[in-house]
């Protein structure tokens, strides 16, 4: 095993990347439905977009460009992005959330590396992981600020050290969020063929083909050894397309792309046990990325 948990014990899977918003929890909890109110009323009160025009075109804009942030920088609306993060997910109702020992024992058991993979930023995923009580199970999280590092100003110390790309995440470790630096030239990368939302988009995020395999490339994942987990089939399907096994959650029919469903994550053991299948007695160590106090930080 190397020092990041990597396991060269020749198991058939070697990393699970998994999807966190309605894929660790589920829909039921209600922040799904809350997160949309809250896109709404920035669009009405921030952007100032027609109040009968907005839960369409919220709709629209995700299906369109994966989210609807996203589809709103493409119509060329300005606006601070850590401004519109803080106000759709800072009303949140996070306390629907509760600590998932269930789901924490599992994740703990399994012998393989563990990643988070979120169209979400830091922030957000601070706050889920710790409300479920999840956030030492994770090796690392991808999120919003990974694959949309803001741009350095030149001048600002940072700016020469850090390759002029890559802000310094203030309260934050290194291992938190995932080899950002390594993002360099990426997204000159993710131009390519089925690739339709991200050419169009600035923003980089799930279903993009280019932007799940640019986390397989942070990740140093072998997509062929590789298991990814999501409740959006769109996701599902360009993971597939990533080269990746796939996992949709949160159904009981498969969806185009999809090598399996999960009608809960809680199922995983008995729907996958070749994840299990190999493990010795000696569990691979898992490394802490979040400790509780830098999630509160964040929070
Ligand atoms: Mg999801």
């Amino acid at each position: 095993m190397d020092a990041c948990g990597r396991s060269n014990s020749g198991r058939k899977y070697e990393c699970l990347l998994f999807d966190m918003d309605d894929t660790l929890y589920p829909l039921s909890s209600g922040l799904n439905l809350a997160c949309r109110k809250n896109i709404e009323e920035f669009m009405m009160q921030h952007l100032h977009i027609d109040e009968n025009e907005v839960p369409k075109m919220c709709l629209d804009l995700y299906k369109e460009y994966g989210t609807t942030m996203a589809g709103l920088k493409v119509l060329g609306y300005e606006f601070d992005d850590d401004e519109f993060h803080a106000y759709v997910h800072g009303k949140l109702p996070y306390e629907a959330l509760k600590p998932d020992l269930l789901l924490r024992n599992l994740l703990l058991s399994m012998p393989q590396r563990k990643i988070i993979f979120t169209n979400g930023d830091k922030a957000h995923a601070a706050q889920v992981l710790n409300k479920l009580s999840l956030e030492d199970c994770f090796e690392g999280v991808i999120c919003f600020e990974t694959l949309n590092p803001p741009p350095l100003k030149p001048g600002h110390d940072d700016y020469n050290t850090q390759g002029g790309g890559v802000k310094k995440q203030e309260g934050i470790n290194e291992k938190q969020v995932l080899a950002e630096g390594e993002l360099e030239g990426t997204a000159t990368d993710d131009t390519t063929n089925s690739n339709r939302i991200s050419s169009k988009s600035p923003i980089l995020c799930k279903p993009s083909v280019g932007a799940i395999e640019a986390a397989i490339r942070i990740a140093k994942a072998d997509p062929k050894k590789t298991i990814f987990f999501d409740d959006s089939a769109r996701n599902i399907a360009s993971g597939k397309a990533a080269g990746l096994h796939t996992v949709i959650v949160g159904s009981t029919t498969l969806v185009p792309g999809a090598d399996r469903a999960l009608s809960s994550i809680h199922n995983i053991k008995e729907a996958l046990p070749e994840i299990w299948e190999g493990e010795g007695e000696q569990p691979e160590q898992v490394i802490h990325f979040i400790s509780p106090d830098e999630t509160s930080v964040l929070a």
